[in-house]
């Protein structure tokens, strides 16, 4: 699966992601449905709560908010425009999923009120040393407890 992720939005989580410093920080991802292989993240939320060093934990609550408002913006085409995923950061481990991360995905898309037959997840981190870029890595869960790799691409 290809995540499109738009220059601005990078730019934007870099900066979040940077202020956070050592705590992790994350929200949801709203998505635009171009085919069953593709989607482009067209808006996301930071979550208020302040995470901590070794877990983000989430309530489906904090979804339902946020996506009310998307829904209507984007006239209720479900179809094209709908639930994506999430999106945290791990400024001090690998870009992979914990397992609490992998058991939350699953919760999703196994929470009928949800309505998410799959769920994203984007994890990343703010090099500020090097590339002074947000590196990240893309997962794609689905019910079942499966987990995939998907691919993120930057477009300006
Ligand atoms: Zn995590």
């Amino acid at each position: 699966m290809k995540i499109i992720l738009p220059k601005e939005i990078e730019n934007k989580l870099f900066e979040v992601i940077v202020k956070a410093g050592e705590n992790e920080t994350g929200g949801i991802l709203m998505g635009e449905y171009l085919s069953d292989d593709e989607y482009r993240i067209v808006d996301y939320t930071i979550q208020n709560k302040k995470g901590n060093v070794i877990t983000f934990v989430r309530l489906i609550s904090d979804i339902v908010v946020p996506l009310r408002k998307f829904f209507q913006k984007t006239k209720f085409n479900y179809r094209k425009y709908n639930y994506l995923g999430e999106w945290h950061s791990h400024p001090n481990f690998s870009l992979r999923p914990s397992n609490t991360d992998a058991e939350s995905m699953w919760g999703i898309v196994e929470d009928s009120a949800t309505n998410a037959t799959f769920a994203v997840l984007l994890i990343f981190k703010a090099d500020t040393i090097n590339s002074n870029k947000l590196e990240g890595n893309a997962f794609v869960f689905l019910p079942g407890k499966i987990m995939a790799d998907a691919e993120i691409f930057i477009y300006e």
